[in-house]
């Protein structure tokens, strides 16, 4: 995992996106994103984009506090690791009891996910037992806009993740 430079990093062009800020292309993709999905009868909700440093000091020391270090890292980022510190990671939900469970991965929302966030320029972030590539346990509402272009050519690449299509690898000694 590579940190936010500086990992105090805050994004300046933030905008309000369904409760929640992403930076403006981000918010802008995810309007067009949850838009299509209505038009064909799934509901997407945005549970979490933008989080600032400060916001995941509090979310990684508590996960530490109640399971530990280990379990925390690979559960919640270490302050400055976050995606949501980017402003472009988007926390997809439905308002149901599978938001960010691991039954989300067979709502509607998520499937309809998998299959078109490419096309709005998002990519899902940390897919199925890639946990050693990623960092991350399975996470089926995590999306990470990356831009159309980038993410049409991730998902045709077939890569498994974002770390082998872009060539580099975790690092653990972090
Ligand atoms: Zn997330």
């Amino acid at each position: 995992m590579h940190p936010l430079s500086p990992k105090t990093y805050a994004p300046v062009d933030l905008v309000p996106f369904g409760g929640v800020y992403l930076r403006q292309k981000a918010a802008q993709a995810a309007e067009e994103m949850f838009a299509a999905a209505s038009v064909e009868g799934v509901g997407i909700t945005a549970l979490s984009g933008y989080r600032s440093y400060e916001t995941q000091v509090g979310t990684y020391n508590s996960w530490v506090a109640t399971y530990g270090q280990e379990q925390a890292d690979v559960a919640s980022a270490r302050p400055g690791y976050s995606e949501h510190q980017t402003g472009l990671a988007l926390d997809i939900g439905t308002g149901g009891a599978c938001d960010v469970q691991v039954c989300f991965k067979d709502t509607d929302a998520a499937r309809w996910s998998a299959a078109h966030a490419h096309e709005y320029g998002f990519v899902l972030r940390y897919p199925w037992w890639q946990h050693e590539t990623t960092g991350y346990w399975y996470e089926s509402w995590h999306f990470r806009y990356v831009g159309r272009a980038e993410a049409a050519a991730f998902h045709s690449s077939g890569a498994p993740t974002l770390e082998d299509f872009w060539g580099f690898a975790l690092s653990s000694s972090e």
